[in-house]
């Protein structure tokens, strides 16, 4: 999962940083209104932690603003003690949760993973299902009924990227825009790289589940008959 945190108090955001990326969440933070609204556009997150007071644009104008064009990323506000107003008018605007400032470490991690379990497919404990596969993004375990393999971080963003999409095919522009981000100097050969080091391990496990090459467009996930 990719993340975005828009937060002034930087302390607060590197922490926040630092604390999801030890839970292998992918991270980008803004520390104002107009960055973050750069950065949510893109439409590259799985869900954005967005702060209320901030400078340039207010987190509510920003929230409205990715709702007009039609982002639908699920976005938990940061409040600040006693913004009750600001809480209802956040949730009119199209935020899915809200968190009230300060908070315990447990707690976000556990709003977080209940947002990512209301898009669907991600089951408690960080683990996706797809085919004979069950990939556990916290523990980057791979495996089927009788076998499984570790996997580093960025073969379990890339896997689980090809699950959320599931059926769909995937380029490799928007594998690089996902797990690298927008500005990354990643060529193609690098997803290359990575979609072998994946295919090895499910032949290693004997799973049903391949990826498939769609000439011209990308990859696919899907489960051989
Ligand atoms: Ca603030």
């Amino acid at each position: 999962m990719r993340l975005l945190i828009v937060e002034d108090e930087i302390h607060l955001a590197e922490a926040l940083v630092q604390i999801l990326r030890k839970n292998n969440y992918t991270v980008d933070a803004s520390y104002d209104g107009e960055a973050g609204l750069d950065n949510a556009l893109s439409n590259i997150y799985d869900l954005i932690l967005l702060d209320i007071m901030l400078p340039k644009m207010d987190g509510i104008s920003l929230l409205k603003a990715i709702r007009k064009e039609g982002i639908a990323t699920p976005v938990i506000l940061l409040t600040a003690k006693g913004e009750i107003s600001d809480k209802v008018i956040g949730l009119d605007s199209g935020a899915d949760d809200y968190l009230a400032k300060p908070f315990a470490t447990e707690e976000l991690l556990a709003r977080i993973r209940a947002m990512s379990r209301r898009k669907g497919e991600v089951l408690p404990d960080n683990t996706l299902k797809f085919g004979d596969i069950e990939l556990n993004t916290s523990t980057l375990k791979l495996c089927t009924d009788s076998k499984d393999v570790k996997i580093t971080l960025k073969e379990s963003e890339l896997l689980e990227f090809l699950i959320l999409r599931k059926n769909t095919a995937t380029s490799k522009e928007s594998i690089i825009e996902k797990l690298w981000g927008f500005d990354a100097e990643v060529e193609h050969n690098h997803v290359e790289v990575y979609i072998s080091f994946l295919r090895k391990k499910l032949t290693f496990l004997h799973s049903k589940v391949g990826i498939n090459t769609v000439r011209g467009v990308g990859y696919i996930l899907e489960v051989q008959s």
